[in-house]
């Protein structure tokens, strides 16, 4: 297991180190090296050093490294699959479904590398030609959370890397040996010194700042909190870089009453207990037509109570324990707060004593409109239920939220699917399914969500600039 700094192609030690605990256990895993201020300058020496080699090799020598470095995780798919569950807590089958969600931003990035098409038009004039060239950005920041350790890293370098360009990735301190292990297999895939680094640091705040001051960075790209979003997006300011934002989310999972009820409980499972609530799509708000809202919460109810708890890393489990003893008090506050206002658990709703940071599948029918869990975040594995009347009112409830990353919406109506899904301030809307990530696809939100998209086509342009050149011949 590598716990050192990537940088320049070389495993480097630092004088200090930070734990990395269990969070089935709260024991400590490893201790991995705590980058400085020093260091990240290195990673950008090193990052600037590589950059204008790696933006001249051919696209598709960049292309074939992805393609290796795809295969190479995929190989590894069960070490690396056990690797996140043990750093990050979530259960085997949610680590093996990140892995495999991972390797295929390289594999996209891979096929997408060779594709980086520019334009040529007459102008309206017709005096000259327009030649518009997509150039590599230069060297980029990359700042990762906890949740998807493999699967944010690998949505950031795959573009990056295809569009030819050099990273220093920051990852999160909860979740760093899973960075640091993708270091290591893009290294083996042939990606030369210096053009993927990896920077470790419990000095988060400063390490990311002496780099966004660097004038040899050209771009930030932050997948986390909106809190932390802002910040960045200041010190962007300073120096005028290049930013791609993926923050927060608060998504809506709107069930109308003419939805196939089977389907949404399906839907409902997946939009919430995927890396058990810890996603930034979490379905964090249900609202269900006040028809069908008893059976739904009913149903669904049943199907998280029987959920199996455990560690991450036990074959049985469905739910392991949350990241950190923050997100767990986090959770707990929030369904307290709820029921103290009256909302009801139908099932979960306490918090077990004992090691590790666990809380059980939970559901929350009469959750009072305004309430804390229906602004925030949960970030956990709680579905508080609301009901609604008319069309126009679930709209309305859904757009409540300063948030717009995903909507979730169920109904056998398409027309009133497609409707009401154009009516959703969302970057994405799951229409009848409870998934949407996919790599082929623009994944990024709107309003104080993000900016910039990450996979699909639109993937890549975030790392490439246009270049007009005006041209007489
Ligand atoms: P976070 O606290 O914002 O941290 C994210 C990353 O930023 C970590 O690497 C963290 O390092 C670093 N960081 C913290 N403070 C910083 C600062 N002042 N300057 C520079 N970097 C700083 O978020 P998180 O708790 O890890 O992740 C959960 C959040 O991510 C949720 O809000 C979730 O919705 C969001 N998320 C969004 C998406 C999306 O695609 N929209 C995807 C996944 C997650 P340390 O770990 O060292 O603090």
């Amino acid at each position: 297991m590598e716990t050192d700094l990537f940088i320049g192609g070389k495993w480097v030690s630092s004088a200090a180190r930070f734990d990395v605990l269990d969070p089935a256990t709260g024991d400590v895993l490893a201790s991995v090296a705590d980058g400085s201020v020093d260091d990240a300058i290195a990673a950008v020496d090193a990052a600037a050093a590589a950059g204008p080699a790696w933006a001249a090799t051919a696209p598709r020598e960049r292309s074939e490294i992805l393609r290796r470095a795809f295969e190479l995780m995929t190989a590894r798919a069960g070490e690396l699959a056990k690797l996140i569950s043990l750093e990050n807590g979530k259960a085997l089958v949610d680590a093996r479904g990140e892995v495999a969600y991972a390797a295929e931003f390289f594999r996209w990035y891979a096929e997408e590398a060779v594709r980086a098409e520019g334009t040529v038009a007459t102008a309206p004039s017709g005096a000259n030609r327009i030649l518009v060239v997509r150039q590599p950005v230069g060297v980029c920041v990359l700042v990762t959370p906890w949740n998807f350790p493999a699967a944010m890293a690998t949505r950031k370098i795959g573009p990056a890397l295809a569009a030819g360009c050099t990273v220093i990735l920051k990852p999160a301190s909860d979740t760093p040996l899973t960075a640091l292990a993708m270091a290591a297999i893009l290294a083996e895939a042939g990606v030369p010194d210096g053009v993927v680094n990896v920077l470790p640091s419990r000095s988060s705040g400063k390490v990311v700042s002496a780099m966004l001051h660097d004038p040899r960075v050209r771009k930030v790209s932050f997948t986390g909190s909106t809190e932390v979003g802002r910040i960045l997006l200041a010190q962007a300011a300073d120096n005028v870089v290049n930013t791609s934002m993926e923050l927060g989310g608060n998504a809506p999972f709107l069930v109308f009453a003419d939805a196939d009820l089977d389907a949404a409980i399906d839907g409902a499972m997946v939009a919430k207990m995927r890396n058990a609530g810890e996603a930034c799509t979490a379905a964090n708000r249900f609202y269900v037509e006040s028809g069908i809202a008893a059976d739904f919460s009913k149903r669904l109810a049943e199907r998280m109570a029987a959920l199996r708890v455990g560690p991450g890393t036990a074959e049985d489990t469905q739910v392991g324990p949350l990241v950190n003893e923050d997100t767990v008090g986090k959770v707990d506050s929030l369904v307290r707060a709820a029921v103290s206002s009256g909302a009801t658990a139908v099932t979960g709703g306490s918090r077990p004593s004992g090691p590790g940071f666990y809380y059980p599948p939970t559901v929350l029918t009469g959750v009072e409109s305004g309430a804390a869990i229906l602004r925030e975040e949960i970030f956990g594995p709680v579905a508080p239920i609301v009901t609604f009347d008319s069309e126009d009112e679930a709209v309305a409830l859904a757009n409540d939220t300063e948030y717009g990353l995903v909507a979730y919406v169920y109904t056998a109506d398409l027309a009133r699917g497609l409707r009401v899904s154009e009516r959703i301030e969302a970057g994405m809307v799951g229409l009848n399914r409870g998934l949407v990530s996919d790599p082929a696809a623009p994944f990024g939100g709107v309003k104080q969500s993000g900016v910039g998209r990450e996979g699909g086509h639109e993937g890549m342009l975030d790392y490439l600039e246009s270049k007009y050149i005006a041209v007489t011949w």
